[in-house]
């Protein structure tokens, strides 16, 4: 059995929505906290994780982490003072 048929988030009533950030402007502070609820419950967050990070996801919540918390992870350059984060957070 392939790790996603155990996913929390392949349940219907999650809404896939919430692993990403709204598609705004600015996008509000703590989007991703449902997500990461979710995830916390997940059976397969592990596998989920590494499969993002394999991957080098940017988008969206994996395993729990978001796309810059991915990043900073893998080892990944902080981004000097002024310099903006990426949109997703
Ligand atoms: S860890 Fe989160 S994003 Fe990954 S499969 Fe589980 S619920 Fe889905």
């Amino acid at each position: 059995m392939d790790w996603r048929e155990r996913a929390s988030c392949a349940d219907p009533d999650i809404d896939p929505g919430v692993f990403f950030p709204p598609v705004e402007h600015r996008v509000p502070r703590g989007w991703e906290k449902k997500a990461i609820e979710v995830c916390k419950m997940c059976a397969v967050n592990k596998e989920c994780l590494n499969e993002a990070l394999k991957r080098r996801e940017t988008e969206g919540v994996w395993g729990g982490l978001t796309g810059w918390e991915r990043h900073l992870r893998k080892g990944g350059p902080r981004p000097s003072r002024g310099r903006p984060r990426p949109t997703e957070e």
